[in-house]
């Protein structure tokens, strides 16, 4: 049982991780198109990320649980509008939403309230992250073509304290 949630703490981990691999990897493709606030917004976002997988990466220590670091694949980067990038954003926001609740159910079922209560900090954050996420994809599709408009966002984005 208590295997069972060690496991997919692992697999969240790695998951975070993989999510700080695809935001680095965002941020050198707007690098290449010369939108350095998308950029920079990336960036952060990827060290945001680094952040939660070592709240995990703590949490298993704190317990005294074994702390496993499973392959990171390469994200693939065949985005060719900005708009394309941001879906994915969305998408992996979404799909790390669920794995967090999921392993909210495992936690339940297995009686751990230590975990339990440690995800509720990423249940809240997740909302937070959904958010912002399509916050700028709505945006950009409003944007479509219009270059001024685009770039202006860029500088926005580039404010980005944290
Ligand atoms: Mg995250």
């Amino acid at each position: 049982m208590q295997k069972e949630l060690q496991e997919a703490l692992n697999k969240q981990l790695n998951r975070e991780l993989r999510n700080a691999y695809l935001y680095l990897a965002i941020s050198a493709f707007f690098e290449e198109k010369g939108l350095s606030g998308f950029a920079h917004y990336f960036r952060l976002q990827a060290k945001e990320e680094l952040g939660h997988a070592m709240r995990i990466y703590k949490f298993l220590s704190d317990r005294g649980w074994r702390i496993e670091l499973y392959d990171i694949p390469a994200p693939s980067t065949n985005w060719e509008k900005p708009i394309d990038a941001i879906r994915e954003f969305v998408e992996s926001e979404k799909s790390n939403t669920r794995s967090i609740w999921e392993l909210v159910d495992i936690a339940r079922r297995t009686g751990d309230k230590a975990t339990e209560q440690f995800l509720q900090w990423f249940i809240e954050e997740q909302v937070e992250e959904e958010k912002s996420a399509l916050d700028l994809y709505t945006k950009l599709e409003m944007i479509g073509d219009n270059i001024g408009a685009l770039l202006v966002l860029d500088q926005l984005l580039a404010q980005r304290k944290n």
